[in-house]
């Protein structure tokens, strides 16, 4: 199987519609251990990116990716902006003038995505954050790379991982970010960036399910 520009701007589209329809439970995971704005800023991000969608329709995936990523860096204020933003933007970094991608492509994509996360908000898995939710995602990429496991099954064990990790942030203390400010008072409550995360990757699953 392979990814195209098409099925990147799908993917978008089908982002920017799907944390629209959560916005309000993601404002309230975050208003439980946080400021209560995640799904405002989440909305706010990718609706810029949906509105220069028109103008990417014929660029490769690389520029596509970019402009998503420098996009959610200067609409989002919040923290997930810039962490997003840069995953993004790492993800395009390794995927420059590719009009089309393999499954290797895409796992190479998110390993850069989550380094370039990892560096930017200096946080590990554990730490009551999006990496939860996402790391274990692409270890399951990781894994399957160069089996021949058929990519969609691969990708439906990727967010089955990636819904798990969200949920076990649940009894997570928070050591980054605002929610660590409530100390042993984030127990208990799931992580709004790592519901998010996994949003946006049952977005990716779902686009390249599509028939075309
Ligand atoms: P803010 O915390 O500035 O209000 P948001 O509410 O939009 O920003 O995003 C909060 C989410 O950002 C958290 O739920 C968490 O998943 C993520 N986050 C915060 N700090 C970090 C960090 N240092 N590393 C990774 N993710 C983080
Ligand atoms: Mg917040």
């Amino acid at each position: 199987m392979h990814v195209t520009a098409q099925h990147v701007i799908r993917f978008l589209e089908r982002v920017a519609a799907v944390i629209k329809e959560h916005r309000d439970e993601l404002t309230q995971l975050d208003a439980n251990i946080g400021d209560a704005d995640h799904g405002a800023n989440m909305d706010r991000g990718f609706s810029a990116v949906l509105a220069k969608l028109p103008t990417l329709a014929d660029k490769d995936i690389g520029t596509i990716l970019k402009t998503t990523g420098m996009t959610l860096i200067s609409t989002v204020g919040g923290a997930s902006g810039p962490l997003y933003g840069t995953a993004f933007m790492r993800a395009a970094s390794v995927l420059t003038d590719k009009t089309e991608l393999t499954p290797h492509d895409v796992t190479q994509a998110f390993e850069a995505a989550l380094e370039g996360l990892k560096v930017r908000g200096k946080a590990q898995r554990g730490e009551k954050t999006m990496i939860d939710a996402i790391e274990p995602g692409v270890a399951v990429l990781r894994t399957a790379n160069g089996t021949d496991e058929p990519f969609l099954a691969v990708l439906q064990r990727a967010v089955a991982a990636v819904e798990a990790g969200m949920q076990a942030t649940i009894p997570m203390q928070a050591t980054k970010g605002r929610a660590s400010y409530l100390g042993e008072r984030s127990i208990g409550h799931q992580d709004p960036g790592a519901t998010s995360s996994y949003y946006i990757a049952r977005a990716l699953l779902d686009t390249l399910q599509e028939p075309d």
